[in-house]
């Protein structure tokens, strides 16, 4: 085996003994650190006989072998990342912490609180993970990259002041506004109660009222009524009921268009775009009923010109990565851009500092490229020569759901057709809210599943999801007919 690493100036070429002879030409100015570092990785990893068997100038097994990761979370996200980084021939082994019943079949699962940042470190620690990658928002806003830093362990998200991108929407949007980033105009930030409900005489209507801090996808309101503002504002800051993140607001502009989901890779300094995608937040089909965490989403080449794309980038991505330089907190990770597409151009609504859920599922259906690398080098030397590369066509996700969901749900029921759900063509069935006991499936949570699959066009995808989704059978099970139905050009119900 031989593994070249990249730089430029002297070339070196050495080989170690063992079970297997591995040789590495390392060259460019910092090879002698790469190699000692390496070294030290692969005695505390992986092969501790051979690394202990070469000295620091010696090439080591670590860097052309194995890798061990971590992955958090136990949604359809994250069951979408085991699945892609499982491909990876250097993957030796995944954890996933929690998981989930589908994700078991996959990776080991682990027992985890999302919440205690220092306890997934020491997970990780102990687990002796190479790399652990962050599906969910709240252990980055809780500081998990932090604590890794600290711990010198290599992880895939943002810090958490760059993780306040999501964690204060007020904190986004001064930040958009102190780079020019075009945004919905800002009506005001309000502390009190008070100031909230005097400044609704001020706004113009429809408003959009923005609880700052996380709330789970339900601290968002636009209305054209007074009355409701009002009710809105008194259960967020009077009544508490979505915690603290709702004990401080913000009113802007509603913004017309069509909805966009931009999500990119970055170290920081490069970017990397992953296909963009459309998501459909409202329950039923025809965009009735309450808002969701998400029932579907799809991608599609030429979903947006090659226009619109280099005016997302030059005038909301890379201003927002350099501004985040610029401030003293340079984002790594997943950096999801929720836009608005106005007449005027795109316009940002939102940041999240993750990969969003369904989107990740339709787009890394797609990914043709080795996941656990790029990720690797997202987490240490950088991206830099990277590329990424993309099935073409297209790809969807129908997300299927508990009965009762956005709301309330009965858990615990008996899940059948899951084997000949599998069998569609182009079909992986990613699980969310389930769990396993032996070989038979029960649902636990809202979200059930993510019926995705890939297409030569959006209609066959969609053809192939809905198929699939036909399958599977429990008791109250349910799911939107119409996903990516307007793009797909076949069904006549409104997409989001
Ligand atoms: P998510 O669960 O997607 O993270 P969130 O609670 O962080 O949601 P946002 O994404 O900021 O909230 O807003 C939720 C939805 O509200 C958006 O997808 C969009 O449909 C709508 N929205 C937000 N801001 C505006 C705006 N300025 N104009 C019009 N619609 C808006």
């Amino acid at each position: 085996m031989r593994t070249f690493l990249g730089g430029s100036g002297q070339e070196g070429e050495e080989s170690i003994g063992g079970g297997q002879t591995l040789e590495i030409g390392v060259f460019g100015k910092n090879a002698a650190a790469f190699v000692e570092d390496a070294v030290g990785r692969a005695a505390r990893a992986h092969q501790p006989a051979q690394a202990a068997a070469v000295d620091s100038r010696a090439a080591c097994v670590y860097l052309g072998g194995l890798m061990r990761i971590l992955v958090i979370g136990g949604g359809g996200r994250e069951h979408a990342l085991v699945w892609k980084l499982r491909q990876g021939p250097r993957v030796e082994k995944i954890w996933c912490a929690p998981g989930n019943g589908g994700i078991s079949q996959d990776a080991e699962c682990v027992a985890a609180d999302l919440k205690d940042v220092t306890g997934l470190a020491t997970l990780a620690e102990r687990l002796g993970a190479d790399l652990t990658v962050v599906g969910p928002e709240l252990p980055l806003v809780e500081g998990i990259a932090d604590e890794f830093g600290r711990r010198g362990r290599a992880i895939v998200g943002p810090s958490k002041q760059a993780a306040r991108l999501e964690g204060s929407k007020v904190f986004a949007k001064e930040f958009l506004a102190r780079h020019d980033i075009p945004t919905a105009a800002l009506y005001g930030v309000y502390d009190s109660p008070g100031d909230a409900y005097s400044a609704l005489c001020a706004v113009d209507w429809p408003v959009v009222v923005k609880a700052d801090g996380l709330c789970a996808g339900k601290g968002v309101l636009v209305t054209s009524s007074p009355d409701e503002a009002t009710a809105f504002l008194e259960r967020l800051m009077e009544q508490k009921e979505l915690g603290e993140g709702g004990s401080r607001v913000l009113m802007e502009e509603a913004l017309e268009g069509e909805e966009l989901s931009y999500i990119v890779l970055t170290d920081g300094r490069d970017v990397l775009p992953l296909p963009p995608t459309r998501d459909h937040k409202r329950v039923f089909d025809g965009n009735q009923g309450p808002n969701t965490g998400g029932m579907g989403t799809y991608s599609m080449d030429g979903l947006i010109s090659a226009e619109l794309e280099n005016a997302i980038l030059e005038r909301i991505v890379r201003p927002a990565i350099a501004g985040m330089v610029a401030e003293g907190a340079p984002y790594r990770g997943f950096l999801y851009f929720g836009l608005m597409l106005t007449r005027n151009g795109p316009k940002v609504l939102e940041f999240n500092c993750r990969l969003g859920d369904p989107e990740a599922q339709a787009i890394l259906v797609r990914a043709d490229f080795d996941l656990a690398d790029v990720l690797h080098a997202a987490a240490t030397e950088g991206l830099g020569g990277k590329a990424l590369a993309w099935k073409e066509g297209a790809s969807a996700c129908v997300v299927m759901a508990s009965a009762g969901y956005p709301g309330e749900i009965e858990a615990g029921k008996r899940i059948e057709g899951l084997a000949e759900a599998s069998e569609v063509n182009d079909v992986v069935v990613f699980h969310a809210g389930t769990k396993r006991e032996a070989a038979t499936y029960y649902t636990s949570g809202g979200r059930v599943f993510g019926l995705t699959a890939t297409g030569a066009s959006l209609e066959q995808a969609l053809t192939k999801c809905y198929e699939a989704a036909g399958k599977i059978r429990f008791e109250g099970a349910h799911y939107r007919k119409d996903i990516g139905a307007v793009a797909a050009g076949k069904r006549s119900a409104a997409g989001d």
